[in-house]
């Protein structure tokens, strides 16, 4: 069965290239049957704090990608890391060094003066344990010096590294802590990962982890390193550019599933598919769709697919996808006008919508509270002369039944009786309803809102 996992060091907001690797562990596990594990790598103390952890769930949470069972801590494992380099010891596959920092250091110098390589190689190595001070070690994997590493991976193909251009890992510090080479490995043959899918960034490690899994006999996963996501001009992505965090997303109100598509998008790609559901995406991805090229950012693409969620997103998701955001965006908690008001209106707000706040302003005339308050625009509409003829209109909306052909009818009828057009009276109409010159048809917003409320506003504008 397969196993994946995402691995964030907890050092900051989950950014875009996070969360793009955890959705194709996800998609790649989600597809498969398989499971997809959480590891927070948190064993750089300094930098890893719980806001950052608690921020990447959250990310994760909101993108809709969930893991299985409970995250684990790499920190925490650290005597379980510590206690495999200590199989290594026994077996003959690590050593312990001694070599001081000043002793490494002048082996460098030495070597750069002789033009030799300036990798470390240890006279520990193959000193018998009998010569050993009583003095501070770090453990040392005995790593092969002939032949080449082979990284057989499935986005960059065969990679291969020479042996020699790799010196002995330390795996044990000397007080003990595990390094992350070594925590990486252990965990993941631990967690049972059969494929490992994260950044190119990570290539070279994949060889140093091989020589680890080497001396253990445990099997290699199956290597998939993706390249990074560029800025639309092919260069390293900046923030303007998109490099920003989830948060970031989601505060700009692009819905989860739109953001899943694009990100799924980003250096992924099934023929010429560019919107699908996650069923689809779960069922086409594929290790082989990954391209070797970086992916570049691009905002317009982003827009365009998340509209085409915003269309194809059942109405009750879309509800409940919206009330979060309004919440995240500190308004207060719907009454129960605006929500029936909102599920009544949706099928007619959603067309066109690209984001949370562009769906916000078109459902301003639900969210609106009274008295509601116009914009300027909507303020110049409502001149002496069009409260009056929404005086005139009042006791016809009063006694119409309130469908949309006896409403435009009432509201026609006014028009003509001052010459104007219906066109015309609608300004005024719309200001009051809406408090905003933009907004869905005013018969539509009479219909969603009632009569009750629709005179109410009606009355307000007046004075
Ligand atoms: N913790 C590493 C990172 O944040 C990922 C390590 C891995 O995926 O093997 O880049």
């Amino acid at each position: 069965p397969v196993v994946t996992r995402f691995a964030p060091s907890p050092t900051g907001f989950l950014h875009i290239g996070g969360a793009r690797t955890a959705l194709f562990n996800w998609l790649f596990a989600r597809g498969r049957g398989g499971k997809f594990l959480l590891r927070i790598e948190d064993t750089d103390r300094a930098r890893s704090t719980p806001e950052a952890t608690a921020a990447i769930l959250d990310g994760l949470t909101w993108l809709g990608l969930d893991w299985d069972g409970e995250p684990v801590s790499q920190f925490e494992r650290a005597p379980r890391h510590a206690e495999v380099a200590h199989q290594m010891l026994a077996a003959g596959h690590a050593y312990k060094c001694f070599a001081t920092p000043d002793e490494i250091e002048a082996f460098r110098e030495q070597a750069r003066a002789e033009g030799r390589s300036t990798l470390f190689q240890s006279p520990w190595r193959d000193a018998d344990p009998a010569t050993h001070p009583d003095a501070p070690y770090v453990v040392r994997l005995k790593a092969p010096r002939d032949g080449v590493t082979l990284i057989e991976d499935r986005v960059q193909g065969d990679v291969r590294i020479g042996n020699d251009q790799l010196d002995d890992m330390v795996m044990l510090r000397s007080d003990g802590t595990p390094t992350y080479m070594l925590a990486v490995v252990v965990d993941d043959h631990d967690m049972g990962v059969t494929h490992v899918i994260r950044g190119d960034d990570h290539l070279n490690n994949a060889a140093r982890q091989m020589q680890i899994y080497a001396a253990m006999g445990w099997d290699v996963p199956i290597w998939a390193h993706i390249p990074l996501i560029h800025g639309p001009d092919g260069k390293k992505l900046s923030k303007r550019h998109g490099a920003l965090g989830v948060e970031e997303y989601r505060a700009m109100g692009y819905p989860a599933a739109g953001m899943r598509n694009y990100l799924a998008r980003l250096g992924w790609s099934h023929g010429d598919a560019e919107f699908f559901t996650d069923a689809q995406a779960q069922a086409w991805f594929g290790l082989e769709g990954i391209g070797r090229s970086p992916a570049r950012f691009d905002f317009k693409k982003l827009e365009n697919l998340s509209g085409q969620h915003f269309a194809a997103m059942e109405d009750a998701a879309l509800l409940r996808e919206l009330k979060a955001f309004l919440a995240a965006t500190g308004q207060p908690a719907l009454d129960a006008r605006q929500d029936a008001g909102l599920s009544d209106a949706l099928p007619l707000l959603k067309p066109g919508v690209k984001t949370f706040p562009q769906l916000v302003e078109k459902a301003h005339f639900i969210l609106a509270e009274r008295p509601v308050v116009p914009d300027e625009k909507a303020a110049q509409a409502l001149d002496g002369v069009s409260r009056g003829i929404l005086a005139q209109l009042t006791p016809h909306l009063q006694s119409a039944s309130w469908e949309r052909d006896a409403l435009e009818a009432a509201v026609k009828q006014v028009a003509e009786a001052h010459g104007t057009t219906l066109g015309k009276l609608a300004a005024p109409l719309r200001a009051a309803l809406a408090g905003r010159t933009v907004s869905p048809s005013v018969f539509d917003m009479m219909l969603v809102i009632g009569r009750e409320e629709t005179l109410a506003r009606l009355a307000d504008a007046q004075g």
